[in-house]
C-alpha cells in the first residue's frame, strides 16, 4: 500500500476494498479521510496532519484517505460533501469528525493515540463507536430527540476562549446560502469552533426559543425553525476572544429585518433575511445564554484551560525560500521533495523573472559584500523560484537545512546540507536563500507575495451545481472573498467584458453563454491572488487542464473549452480594470512593490527566458 503521489506521502490511499482491509489491519490508529471521488481528499488538512505527524513523530500513528464510492463498507458516507475523518484502531472505529476542524482533530489525534497505546500496551478496552452519521438512515422515531452525539465525540476548547452560539436559520439554508454565509463569518475574523447540520424537531425548537414563549410570535416560530435544516455553529474570535457575543450580534446585525437593512445593510440579516420572522441567523444574547445554548446543542462540549499544545500552535510561521536560476532548472523536483518531507507546507510559490534592480533592492543590505556582483548576476540570469513555506519553526528549520551561507563551508562542515548538494560549479555564490528570521520572512515574503485582489467569476454553467463546492474551495485555498454577488450579465455587459476577444471566431457564442443565466462574481483577496486564482482554475481549456493540471476546477467541473466554468483576471493590470467595471470599485490595495510595477516587462523577459527551454510547471499556465 503505497502513497499516490508525492503530495500525499503522508497518506496511504484507498481506493478499493483490499486497501481499505489493510488499513484497517495497520497496528496503531489510523485516522482516515473519506472523501467523494469528484471532490477528492480534503487537501485543507493536509498541512496540519503532517504537522501533527512530525510532532508526534510516532510508529503507531498512520493517515489514510479513502475513496467512498468504491468502498462499501463507506457506503453510508457517499454524497456527503463535509469531509469525514474516520479513526480506525485495531480494525475497528473509535471516533469520527465531521468537517475540517483543525482544533478538534487536533485534540481528537492525540487523545485516540493515546487511547490505542493503552489498548496495545496495557491490554485496556478499545471504546469502540458508532458514527452517528452511520446509523441515521436506520433511525427509528422516536429517537431523535436525542441529538447529542453518542459516539464519545467531544470538543474540547480553552477557557480563555469565550464562545457565542450561531444558527443559519432555515431560511437562509433553504435558500442555499449556508455555505455563502459560513465564508462571510470566516472572513470576518470568526473561528468555527464546531458545526452542525441539524433539522429541530418543534419540541426542540420550543425548547430552545422557550424564552420567547409568551410572544405572539412563538408558534410560527416554532414551525420555522422545524421546518427544515439549520447549520448550528459554535464560534470564537481569531484575535480578540473576549468579545465574541457581542461581536457576532454586531454582524448579524438588528433582528427586525427593515431595520436592519435602514441601519446596517451590510448585516447578514440585512443581506439575507426576507422578514423579522425569516431573519436568517440566530446569536446568544449573552455569555449565560450562548453557555445554556451550547449545552442544549452540543452537550459533549466543554471548556479546558489553555494546553501546552495551543502554545505551539501559535509557533506555525512562515519563511522565504529562494532557489536561484541554475539549481531552479536543474533540480527543482529534488529540492521540492526535500522541501516536502521534511514537513513544509509550500504554501505559495512563484517562478519571477528579476530586473537587476529588484535583485538589487531585495539584497540592499548585501551592497557591500564582495560577492554582491556576483551575487546579482546569479539571481538574474534566469527565473528565481519564490517559496513561502510554512510550519512550525520554518525559519529556523530552513536555515538548519540549507547550511553555512559561504559554500566552502557548507562544503568541509556540513556536506549534506543543502547548499552543498545543490551548488554549482563555476558560481560562486550558494544557490539557495533562506529568511534570516521572522521580521525578515515577513519583508521578504511581501516582497515577492505581495497582497493583491482580483475578480473572480462562478460562470453560468458551474452556478447551479458546483457553486458550494467552487466557494468552498476558494475558501480552503485561502482566499478572503472581499465581495460577492450573483448578477445576470446583459448583452451589452459580457461584450464590455471579453472585448478584447471581440474579433476571436468564438465571441458570439462567448457572450451568449455568459448571458446564458447568472454568474456569481468575487474580489478575492490574497497574497499573489491573480495567479493563485488562475493556478487554482487551470487552463482556459479543460481537457489541457485535464491532462496537465487534473486537480484544477477546470479540469474537474468544465464540460468544454466554451463553458469552462470559472473566470480569473489574467493579470493584476486587468484585474482592476475588471473589479471596476463588475463592480465599479477600486481594489483598494495600491502595490508598489518593485516586482509588479513593472509586471509587464517581467512577464515578457519570463517568456524570452522559456523560449523553446521549458515552461514553468509550477502553477496552471499563464494561458
Ligand atoms: P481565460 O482567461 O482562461 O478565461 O481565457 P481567455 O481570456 O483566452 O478566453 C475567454 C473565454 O473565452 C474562455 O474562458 C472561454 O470561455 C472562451 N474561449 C476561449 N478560447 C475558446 C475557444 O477556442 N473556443 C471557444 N468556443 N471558446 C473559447
Amino acid at each position: 500500500m503505497a502513497g499516490k503521489k508525492k503530495e500525499t506521502t503522508l497518506q496511504v490511499s484507498a481506493t478499493n476494498q483490499e486497501q481499505w482491509e489493510e488499513i484497517l489491519a495497520t497496528k496503531g490508529l489510523t485516522v482516515v479521510d473519506v472523501y467523494q471521488r469528484w471532490c477528492g481528499p480534503c487537501r485543507a488538512v493536509i498541512s496540519l496532519l503532517r504537522k501533527i505527524n512530525n510532532e508526534l513523530g510516532d510508529d503507531l500513528l498512520h493517515f489514510a484517505t479513502a475513496e467512498a464510492d468504491s468502498i462499501d463498507a463507506l457506503e453510508k458516507y457517499r454524497g456527503k460533501c463535509e469531509p469525514t475523518f474516520l479513526f480506525y484502531g485495531g480494525g475497528e472505529l473509535v471516533a469520527a469528525v465531521q468537517g475540517a476542524n483543525a482544533p478538534l482533530l487536533k485534540k481528537m489525534i492525540v487523545d485516540q493515540l493515546a487511547e490505542e497505546k493503552l489498548v496495545l500496551e496495557h491490554d485496556g478496552e478499545r471504546k469502540v463507536v458508532v458514527d452517528h452519521k452511520l446509523v441515521d438512515d436506520e433511525k427509528i422515531e422516536g429517537e431523535e430527540d436525542h441529538h447529542h452525539s453518542e459516539d464519545g465525540e467531544s470538543i474540547i476548547v480553552p477557557a480563555s476562549k469565550s464562545y457565542t452560539v450561531a444558527v443559519i436559520k432555515p431560511d437562509a439554508v433553504a435558500h442555499g446560502k449556508a455555505n455563502e454565509i459560513i465564508m462571510k463569518i470566516q472572513d470576518a475574523g470568526f473561528e468555527i469552533l464546531a458545526r452542525d447540520e441539524r433539522t429541530l424537531t418543534e419540541a426542540q425548537a420550543r425548547e430552545f426559543y422557550q424564552y420567547k414563549g409568551t410572544e405572539d410570535c412563538f408558534e410560527d416560530l416554532v414551525q420555522f425553525m422545524s421546518s427544515g435544516p439549520s447549520h448550528i455553529l459554535v464560534l470564537s474570535k481569531l484575535e480578540d476572544s473576549s468579545n465574541v457575543v457581542k461581536a457576532w450580534l454586531h454582524f448579524i446585525g438588528p433582528a427586525n429585518i427593515d431595520e436592519a437593512k435602514r441601519q446596517k445593510p451590510e448585516s447578514l440579516r440585512a443581506q439575507y433575511g426576507t422578514r423579522t420572522l425569516f431573519n436568517a441567523v440566530h446569536g446568544s444574547e449573552d455569555a449565560d445564554q450562548a453557555g445554556r445554548e451550547l449545552a442544549f446543542f452540543f452537550p459533549d462540549f466543554s471548556t479546558a484551560p489553555g494546553t501546552a499544545q495551543d502554545a505551539e500552535e501559535e509557533r506555525v510561521e512562515r519563511t522565504l525560500a529562494l532557489i536561484r536560476p541554475l539549481v531552479a532548472r536543474e533540480n527543482r523536483e529534488e529540492i521540492l521533495t526535500h522541501i516536502n518531507k521534511s514537513g513544509f507546507q509550500l504554501s505559495l510559490q512563484r517562478e519571477v523573472m528579476l530586473t537587476e534592480e529588484q535583485a538589487r533592492e531585495f539584497y540592499n543590505h548585501r551592497v557591500e559584500e564582495d560577492y554582491f556582483p556576483a551575487l546579482l548576476q546569479s539571481m538574474t540570469r534566469g527565473p528565481v523560484l519564490a517559496l513561502a513555506l510554512t510550519r512550525e519553526d520554518a525559519v529556523q528549520h530552513w536555515k538548519n537545512m540549507l547550511g553555512p551561507s559561504d559554500l566552502r563551508r557548507a562544503k568541509e562542515e556540513d556536506p549534506e546540507c543543502l547548499r552543498a548538494r545543490f551548488s554549482m560549479e563555476g558560481d560562486p555564490v550558494n544557490q539557495l536563500h533562506g529568511s534570516q528570521s521572522t521580521e525578515e520572512a515577513s519583508r521578504e515574503i511581501s516582497f515577492f507575495f505581495p497582497v493583491q485582489q482580483t475578480l473572480a467569476v462562478i460562470k453560468p454553467d458551474a452556478v447551479d451545481h458546483h457553486k458550494d463546492k467552487i466557494l468552498q474551495e476558494i475558501r480552503d485555498r485561502g482566499f478572503s472573498v472581499r465581495r460577492l454577488e450573483e448578477k445576470l450579465l446583459s448583452r451589452e455587459m459580457a461584450k464590455g467584458f471579453y472585448k478584447e476577444h471581440r474579433k476571436q471566431p468564438f465571441f458570439s457564442q462567448l457572450v451568449e453563454f455568459m448571458c446564458s443565466g447568472p454568474s456569481v462574481m468575487m474580489i478575492l483577496e490574497k497574497e499573489n491572488a491573480v495567479e493563485e486564482w488562475r493556478a487554482a482554475m487551470g487552463p482556459t481549456d479543460p481537457d489541457r487542464a485535464k491532462a496537465e493540471f487534473p486537480d484544477s476546477l477546470r479540469a474537474r467541473l468544465a464540460p468544454d473549452v466554451l463553458r469552462n466554468s470559472v473566470h480569473g483576471s489574467s493579470s493584476q493590470k486587468r484585474a482592476q480594470e475588471e473589479i471596476q467595471f463588475i463592480f465599479g470599485e477600486q481594489t483598494g490595495i495600491t502595490d508598489t512593490s518593485a516586482k509588479n510595477t513593472n509586471e509587464a516587462t517581467l512577464d515578457k523577459q519570463k517568456q524570452q527566458y522559456e523560449g523553446d527551454t521549458h515552461e514553468s510547471n509550477l502553477h496552471g499556465p499563464p494561458k
